[in-house]
C-alpha cells in the first residue's frame, strides 16, 4: 500500500510539473485530490486495515494530499509569472489602431519658447483682461486726443459705452502696451515682465494682418535702463529662440509711448535676406516695435521718469513663426486646417 501511495505521489509530481497552463492545473488538481482520485481510493479503503496500517497510510495519505496542495501552488506562481500579457494569438500583419496626438499650435509653442527665454531673464508673466478701457488703451500711453487709433476704424468699442471717456468707455484691447501700466500700478516699480496675449484691431486682412492677432510685449523698468540694455535683451531673447544668432537692425519709429521708439527687424529667414513677399522684397521683416518708455508713461503708472526709465518691446509670434518654419501666409496659422498644423506637430 505505502509503495502505491510512493508511486501516485511521483506520477503526480510529473503531472504537475507539466502543466504548462492555469486551467491544466486546475485539472489535474482534480484529478490528484479530488473525490475520484487515486489518493481518494486508498483513504476510502483504510476501513479495511489493520489500526496500526490504518495509521500509517492514512498519515502517508494525507501528507501527500498536503505536498500535491504546495506542487500545485508552487506551479501556479511560475505559470503566472511566466505568462504574456496578450492574450491569445496575435496577428502581426494587421494594421495598428492609430494613437490620436495632440499637439501645440505653432503660435502657442512660440509663445511658451519666448516665456522660457523671457523667464531666464528674470522677467515675470502678467495675463490682462481682453477687454480695456480707453484710459488704459489710450489715455495713459500718451496717444494725443486726436490719434487715429482711438477713431472706432481700428478699435473695437463696446456697445453702450461709446458716449463715455476714460475708465468708462471700453474696447477690446488693440493693443497690450494699456496692461503694462495696470500692472506697474499694481505691483511697483522696479518691475520686468511679458505680458502675452490676444488684441483686436478692425482691419483688412491680408497675407501679413488678421483682425485678431497674438501680441506678446515685454517691458523692463528699473533705474537706469536705456536703450542698449534693450538691444542686449532682443539680440539674446532672439539668439534663445530661434538657437543661433540673428541679424537685427533698428529703425527709427514713433509710438505715444515711447521716446525714442524703434522699428526693429530681423533678416527675413524666409528667404534668407535675398527678398520674398512676406519681406515685400527688401530681405528684412519688422518683428517687434520698442523703445524707451516715454516719460508721460512713467508718470500715468505714478512714478518719477528723472527716477525711472525702461524699455518696451513688442514681439510679433505671428511673424517670428513665420520666420521660424518659413511659412509666407500668416492666415494659415490661423485657418485651424489641421492638414496645415498637423506639419508642426
Ligand atoms: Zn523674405
Amino acid at each position: 500500500m505505502l509503495n502505491k501511495l510512493e508511486a501516485i505521489r511521483e506520477a503526480g509530481l510529473a503531472r504537475i510539473s507539466e502543466a504548462g497552463t492555469l486551467e491544466s492545473l486546475q485539472e489535474i488538481r482534480r484529478e490528484l485530490t479530488g473525490k475520484k482520485s487515486e489518493l481518494s481510493d486508498v483513504l476510502k479503503s483504510l476501513g479495511s486495515l489493520e489500526a496500526e496500517m490504518k495509521k500509517t497510510v492514512g498519515m502517508k495519505a494525507n501528507e501527500i494530499k498536503n505536498f500535491f496542495a504546495d506542487k500545485i501552488e508552487e506551479r501556479e506562481g511560475e505559470i503566472v509569472a511566466s505568462a504574456s500579457v496578450i492574450d491569445g494569438e496575435i496577428d502581426l500583419t494587421l494594421p495598428g489602431i492609430p494613437v490620436a496626438e495632440g499637439a501645440l499650435h505653432p503660435i502657442t509653442q512660440m509663445c511658451y519658447d519666448l516665456n522660457d527665454a523671457f523667464l531666464s531673464l528674470g522677467f515675470e508673466v502678467y495675463n490682462e483682461d481682453d477687454i480695456s478701457s480707453e484710459m488704459f488703451a489710450f489715455d495713459n500711453l500718451n496717444f494725443p486726443a486726436d490719434h487715429p487709433a482711438r477713431q472706432s476704424m481700428d478699435t473695437y468699442w463696446l456697445e453702450g459705452t461709446e458716449d463715455k471717456s476714460g475708465a468708462e468707455r471700453l474696447c477690446l484691447r488693440p493693443h497690450l502696451t494699456g496692461g503694462s501700466v495696470r500692472k506697474l500700478i499694481m505691483d511697483g516699480v522696479p518691475s520686468r515682465f511679458i505680458y502675452p496675449g490676444r488684441v483686436y484691431r478692425n482691419e483688412n486682412t491680408d497675407a501679413r494682418h488678421e483682425r485678431a492677432f497674438f501680441q506678446y510685449e515685454a517691458l523692463i523698468v528699473d533705474k537706469d535702463v536705456t536703450f542698449s540694455s534693450g538691444k542686449v535683451m532682443i539680440n539674446t531673447i532672439l539668439e534663445k529662440v530661434f538657437g543661433r544668432k540673428i541679424n537685427v537692425r533698428m529703425r527709427e519709429g514713433f509710438f505715444p509711448f515711447t521716446e525714442p521708439g524703434y522699428e526693429i527687424d530681423m533678416e527675413c529667414l524666409v528667404c534668407n535676406g535675398k527678398g520674398c513677399r512676406v519681406c515685400n522684397q527688401n530681405g528684412w521683416i519688422e518683428v517687434m516695435p520698442g523703445g524707451v518708455i516715454n516719460p508721460n508713461v512713467v508718470r500715468a503708472a505714478g512714478y518719477d521718469p528723472d527716477e525711472y526709465t525702461g524699455f518696451y518691446t513688442n514681439i510679433g509670434l505671428d511673424r517670428l513663426v513665420m520666420m521660424r518654419y518659413g511659412v509666407d501666409d500668416v492666415r494659415f496659422f490661423h485657418s485651424a486646417d489641421l492638414r496645415f498644423l498637423k506639419q508642426f506637430k
